[in-house]
């Protein structure tokens, strides 16, 4: 049986669920009150009852620990505001535009890099719509268009038909890429018509699923992964790097085979972002290197995401993973160093 029909929203829901102590309350109402709260029954069956360290529970069920600012967190962690040429793109690389259709998830991440932002419960409007697809028509060097959010995937069949053939119509956007953890926490939302919707005009699209630990890819996640790759999306995975939820080898390494196994190619592993209440989730990047360096020739190359920072500014991401090329004592040689750690002379040019 469900723990839940409907999705939990607010602290007394949860409480109610049994998904947190009723003597948490007052705290946890504090959180409800700051950052968006809610829970699909999908997630709530996923979560070990009474145990506020299971992974799932860690991800999802709000914490007094993010009352906690800290001096060098930031409102806008990766400055989207300062690459926003109109309302809905955030536009920071030449050839690519994030498209923000909306702020709503059906389930809300506790560190989410966009918690100021998400849970707000204005769509792009029409018009903001019209504009944004204006300015990517305007400029011939944007190649691929990238839903974002906000979950886009919470909107409806015939909107995102709507948005993906007026995208399609542009004859330089050659890609639709989609990002969403909408297959795990809500997998009957994927669906076949879904996966024609976000085909409409026929553009390559890609889905990118966000997701941290091996149990959300419950069966019915996998089978909703499938229908999108069986109706010809492929799919690419990113995970956030989270203190308590995936930050042993084993733990990241069972994920990654998870996905390849769902015939998901890992994309990114991100750095936890440096967003307010969120400091009991960061590792340290030296951490998440040393991660790396267990998964790389341990596990597949298929199993391989690459480690990257969003820099605080707005300055994009880059790779933050360990290097395995270093300086011989003799000029001009090198000295790469293979899976076990042990360093290999490599000759000059
Ligand atoms: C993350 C991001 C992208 C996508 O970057 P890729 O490296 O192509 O995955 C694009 N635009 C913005 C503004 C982003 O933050
Ligand atoms: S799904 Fe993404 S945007 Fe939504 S709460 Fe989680 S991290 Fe934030």
């Amino acid at each position: 049986m469900r723990v839940t029909e409907k999705t939990l929203r607010g602290a007394a829901d949860l409480a109610d669920a049994r998904l947190i102590a009723r003597e948490k309350l007052p705290d946890l109402e504090r959180v409800a009150a700051r950052y968006a709260v809610a829970i699909t029954p999908t997630v709530a069956d996923l979560i070990a009852p009474d145990n506020p360290a299971d992974a799932i529970a860690r991800q999802f069920v709000p914490d007094a620990a993010e009352l906690e600012a800290h001096s060098e967190e930031r409102a806008d962690p990766i400055g989207d505001a300062a690459h926003a040429p109109v309302e809905g793109v955030v536009h920071r690389y030449p050839d690519r535009v994030l498209l923000k259709l909306t702020h709503i998830c059906a389930t809300y991440c506790r560190f989410c890099f966009r918690r100021e932002t998400v849970g707000a419960p204005t769509a792009l409007s029409r018009r903001a719509l019209t504009d944004a697809l204006d300015y990517i028509a305007g400029r011939a060097e944007i190649w691929e268009v990238i839903l974002s959010g906000g979950d886009p995937l919470v909107l409806s069949d015939r909107r995102l038909r709507e948005v993906a053939s007026r995208l399609a119509a542009i004859p330089h956007v050659k890609i639709l890429r989609v990002h969403t953890r909408m297959p795990v926490v809500d997998p009957e939302r994927i669906t076949p018509a879904l996966a024609r919707a976000l085909k409409a005009g026929g553009k390559a699209t890609y889905v990118v699923l966000h997701a941290n630990h091996v149990r959300e890819l419950s069966a019915p996640a996998r089978d909703a992964c499938a229908r999108l790759i069986d109706a010809g999306i492929p799919m690419l995975s990113q995970t956030v790097l989270l203190r308590g939820v995936n930050d042993d080898a084993q733990t990241l390494g069972d994920l990654m085979r998870a996905f390849v196994e769902c015939r998901i190619k890992p994309y990114y592993l991100h750095h936890c972002d440096l967003a307010p209440g969120t400091s009991h989730f960061r590792t340290t990047i030296r951490e998440g290197q040393d991660l790396m360096r267990a998964l790389r020739g341990r596990y597949s190359g298929l199993c391989q995401p690459a480690y990257v920072l969003d820099i605080p500014g707005g300055y994009g991401k880059s790779p933050v993973g360990p290097n395995y090329l270093h300086e011989a004592r003799r000029p001009g040689q090198h000295a790469v160093e293979d899976f076990l750690g042990r360093c290999h002379a490599y000759p000059p040019a």
